[in-house]
C-alpha cells in the first residue's frame, strides 16, 4: 500500500465514492428475495481499518444490510475450525464453477461434489457439517466477534421473505441429500443458511472480519486468536478464486483485492497483512456483484496501490 497520510486516504475514499456513483444507474437491486427489492439501489458506503487501528469511512458506511452469501466465509472460516479441513474439502471442492451462484447443473451432471463453498450448494453443504457442532446462536456469537460488532442480529422480514421464495435453495439442498452430500437434516441446513444469509452487519463489520482475516486471525481489537492461520489463508485464497461469482477471474486480474460479495450489495476484501475493507451498494451488476462496488475497489487498487500482485 502506497504510504500516504490521513487527509490523502481520506480524499481517496471520497473520490472513490463518486466514481462508484456515477454507475449505480446501470445497475439493479435483486428481487428474487423480495425484501431485497425495496432497498434503496442509491446507497452506498464504504469502511476500510488500518492494521493499526485506524478507520476511514465515507458514505452510508453505518447503514444496516443483509449479509447474504458474504456469511459464507464465515461459516467455511467456522466449519474449518470445527470440522478441520480433511472433513471439510472431502464434502465440497475448492475449484471455481464458471456457473452462477445458485446453479446446480454442474453438480447434477458433473461432480459428486459442491465446487467450492462460495456458491450456495457448496455453502448449504458447509452449514450441514456445522449443524452437529454448532447452533445458530454460536453461529450469530461466532458472526459478532470475527465483524467486532455486537449489534449484529438476524433481519427477521428478509430471512422471511427468502425462506417464502426459496424453492432454488431447496432444490439444491435436496439434491445434495440424493447424493449423499447432506447427511443432517435438510430442512436444518435451509435454515441455518438462509438465517446466516440474514444477519444484518454494516460496511465496518464487514471491514472489522477482513481486517481479522488480513492479519491471520488474531483480533485486532481485542488481541484474542479468533481463527488460526490456516484457517486464514484458505478463506482468503477461495475468496480470491470464487468470491465474486462467476465474474472471479476478471476481477482478480483486474482488481488483485480477495473480495467476497453478496446479493444484498455487500463487499468484504482483504488487502492481506494491510487492511481491511467492507462495502455497501445494494444496486447489483449482471453477476450479481454490487455495481458501484467494484468500481470502487478498482479505483482503491489503482490510487493506494494495493493489487495483490503489483
Ligand atoms: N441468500 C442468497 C441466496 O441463497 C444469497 C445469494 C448471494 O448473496 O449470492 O440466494
Amino acid at each position: 500500500m502506497k504510504n500516504l497520510n490521513k487527509n490523502e486516504i481520506s480524499k481517496i475514499l471520497e473520490n472513490a465514492l463518486e466514481e462508484g456513483r456515477k454507475v449505480i444507474p446501470n445497475g439493479h437491486v435483486a428481487t428474487y428475495i423480495p425484501q431485497l427489492g425495496t432497498v434503496d439501489p442509491n446507497l452506498l458506503g464504504i469502511t476500510m481499518i488500518t492494521k493499526d487501528g485506524e478507520m476511514f469511512t465515507a458514505g452510508d458506511w453505518d447503514t444496516r444490510f443483509t449479509i447474504q452469501s458474504v456469511s459464507k466465509t464465515i461459516s467455511l472460516a467456522v466449519a474449518l475450525e470445527l470440522c478441520g479441513r480433511e472433513a471439510v474439502f472431502s464434502t465440497v471442492g475448492m475449484e471455481p464453477s464458471g456457473e452462477a451462484f445458485n446453479s446446480l447443473v454442474e453438480l447434477d451432471l458433473n461432480s459428486n461434489k459442491p465446487y467450492n463453498p462460495m456458491i450456495n450448494s457448496g455453502a448449504i453443504a458447509v452449514e450441514s457439517l456445522i449443524i452437529p457442532k454448532a447452533s445458530f446462536s454460536d453461529m450469530l456469537l461466532f458472526s459478532k466477534r470475527f465483524c467486532n460488532d455486537p449489534g449484529i442480529t438476524l433481519d427477521e422480514v428478509t430471512y422471511n421473505s427468502e425462506m417464502a421464495h426459496s424453492a432454488r435453495n431447496r432444490a439444491i439442498a435436496y439434491l445434495l441429500q440424493s447424493k449423499d452430500i447432506i447427511k443432517t437434516d435438510v430442512d436444518d441446513s435451509m435454515v441455518l443458511y438462509t438465517r446466516m444469509c440474514s444477519l444484518s452487519v454494516t460496511s465496518k463489520s464487514l471491514a472489522s472480519l477482513a481486517l481479522l482475516l488480513a492479519v491471520g486471525g488474531v483480533s485486532p481489537a481485542t488481541g484474542e486468536r479468533l481463527l488460526s492461520t490456516e484457517t486464514c489463508s484458505i478463506v482468503k485464497t477461495i475468496m480470491l478464486t470464487c468470491g465474486m461469482y462467476d465474474g472471479s477471474g476478471e476481477f482478480a486480474v483486474n482488481v488483485g483485492i480477495p473480495t467476497k460479495s453478496g446479493v444484498g450489495g455487500g463487499l468484504l476484501s482483504v488487502v492481506d497483512k494491510e487492511l481491511g475493507i467492507g462495502i455497501y451498494g445494494p444496486a447489483l451488476d449482471a453477476k450479481g456483484n454490487s455495481i458501484a462496488g467494484k468500481v470502487i475497489l478498482k479505483y482503491l487498487a489503482d490510487e493506494l496501490d494495493l493489487h495483490l500482485f503489483s
